[in-house]
């Protein structure tokens, strides 16, 4: 709301009014706009994590218990938990609560390699889904040493662009990690055991940190929740930084009001819980005035 309080502030100059404004002011004016809602783009990753999902992503060779994971984080018996290998065929997508992160949960095939058909599809859709993600829970068999595919996966998720945890279950049957794992420079992890529900509460706590800004109180502050606002509010922004370009470079005035009342149309786009509709057609009809 203050964001566009302010931008309202600084946009509310029909032309007559400009002369009173310096060139530096208007600029400073703008600049300051441009800064609120950089802030407010910024609440997106949270607005996003918490609001709309994180496409998540569960991978890890068969057997070290991804069903399992999926199973826990969900709550009830959604995957087929089996003892045989590779039969976790599909892609299933279940949306589930870690903490305040929404997930949208992809159980994927195990990413070996297989002769058999059915499970190469599964596989190919798997490496789509991993590409796709947003959050990687890369799952390992904890008690036993890193196999030569778990290092192609940590190598894998490593380069990926997508946070990743790297869950090192079956810790019951090692009372803890396997000794090997230790000096593994593993970027987050977490000791867990799918049979025992050990691990939840630090894997939430992980998660939260990676997408949560902790600064922000959802119930108060104005958050982007999803896409269509976030997309609307960075084209906002892009025209109070052109706006400011072209005062900089000293063109004409009307570049930079063409430019503003961009912004302003594009955060009229806005709505929901970060902005009200009230208050972006009251700035609009403010904005048109004298024109
Ligand atoms: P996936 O193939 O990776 O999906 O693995 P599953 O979740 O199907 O689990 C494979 C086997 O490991 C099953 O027999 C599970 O009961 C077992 N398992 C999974 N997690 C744990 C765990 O934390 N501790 C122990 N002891 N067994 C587990």
């Amino acid at each position: 709301r203050h964001v566009l309080a302010s931008v309202y502030v600084c946009i509310d100059y029909p032309d007559e009014d400009l002369a009173d404004m310096s060139r530096e002011e208007i600029s400073e004016a703008l600049s300051a706009c441009a800064a609120d809602l950089r802030g407010l783009c910024e609440t997106y990753r949270t607005g996003h994590a918490v609001a709309e999902g994180i496409r998540t992503v569960i991978c890890g060779r068969p057997n070290v218990g991804k069903s399992s994971l999926y199973n826990q984080i969900v709550g009830r018996e959604a995957a087929i938990v089996t003892d045989v290998e590779g039969t976790t065929r599909d892609v299933l997508t279940e949306t589930a609560h870690l903490g305040k992160v929404t997930l949208r949960l992809c159980d994927t095939a195990g990413l070996h390699d297989t002769a058999d058909q059915v499970e190469q599809i599964g596989i190919q859709r798997a490496r789509a889904e991993l590409e796709r993600a947003e959050l990687i829970l890369a799952v390992f068999d904890g008690s036993q040493p890193p196999t030569e595919e778990d290092l192609r996966l940590l190598e894998q998720i490593d380069g990926s662009s997508a946070p990743s945890v790297a869950i090192l279950n079956k810790s019951d049957l090692s009372a803890g990690a396997h000794p090997s794992w230790n000096g593994m420079s593993l970027k987050n992890s977490v000791l867990f055991s799918a049979r025992d529900g050990v691990g939840m509460q630090e894997l939430t706590e992980t998660v939260e940190a990676l997408f949560v800004d902790g600064a922000l109180d959802l119930r108060v502050d104005a958050v982007l929740t999803n896409a269509r606002q976030h997309a609307a509010a960075i084209k906002a922004l892009r025209a109070l930084e052109s706006a400011v370009e072209s005062l900089r470079l000293g063109f004409p005035m009307d570049a930079c009001c063409t430019d503003a009342e961009a912004a302003m149309e594009a955060l009229s786009e806005l709505d929901g819980r970060a902005v009200s509709e009230d208050l972006v057609s009251e700035i609009f009809s403010h904005f048109c005035v004298g024109k």
